[in-house]
């Protein structure tokens, strides 16, 4: 490898399977990083608690000190701009504590991030790779996993980035329309094909 660490994007829509993805690129023994994850520690720092609070006040507050986080989601989920002073918070927060843990790896290493497109955050990465997946199978599952309703996942999804507009010859695209073992073959070999393109 010629660049000691390669940043690698894991992203697609609500339910096309980046964490699935994430979960069998980290068993094949790779460093990954989950923007998901992040999140949710920082509501463990006080000075992100503070920060939030003073953005929105104490209605999302959880009455012990901390943010509830469900409160919060319903305040911004239909207002772009809350939405967007929210990001503006935590988007830099994420990447920053994200890209300080993974500055110590060698080689390819990975990042689950939802809103790569949504935030222009392309160009943060070396590599990119797209997960999509049948739409009907990602409502299904979200249903079951979430309890939402058919409406409620349609609202979600077209909030997000359009994938079908993707410009696949650009990106790694991963078309998760199959069985996990042939998903680990498929993972497998595009772990190859981006190991030799660095190795060059
Ligand atoms: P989100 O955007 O909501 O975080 P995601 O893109 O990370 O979702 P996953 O959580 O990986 O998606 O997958 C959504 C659901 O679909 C999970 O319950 C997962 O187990 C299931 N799933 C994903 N891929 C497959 C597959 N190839 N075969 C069977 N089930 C799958």
């Amino acid at each position: 490898m010629k660049q000691s660490n390669i940043k690698i994007a894991v992203t697609g829509g609500i339910g096309s399977g980046k964490s699935t993805v994430c979960n069998l690129i980290a068993k094949l023994g790779y460093p990954v990083y989950s923007c998901d994850e992040i999140y949710a520690e920082l509501f463990d720092s006080g000075a992100f608690l503070k920060e939030i609070i003073a953005e929105f006040g104490d209605k999302v507050a959880d009455g012990k000190g901390g943010v509830d986080r469900k409160k919060l989601a319903a305040e911004v989920f239909s207002d772009d701009g809350k939405l967007d002073r929210l990001n503006a918070i935590t988007h830099p927060a994420i990447f920053s504590e994200m890209f300080r843990r993974a500055e110590e790896r060698k080689g390819l290493v990975f990042f689950e991030v939802p809103v790569l497109f949504e935030g222009g955050y392309q160009k943060l990465f070396d590599e990119i790779i797209v997960v999509t997946r049948d739409m009907a199978d990602r409502v299904e599952c979200i249903k079951k996993r979430d309890g939402l309703s058919y409406d409620e996942i349609k609202e979600r999804i077209n909030k997000q980035h359009n994938y079908d507009l993707c410009d696949f010859t650009q990106y790694y695209v991963i078309h998760n329309d199959c069985e996990l073992s042939v998903l680990r073959d498929i993972i497998g070999n595009l772990m190859l094909k981006i190991t030799k393109k660095y190795s060059q």
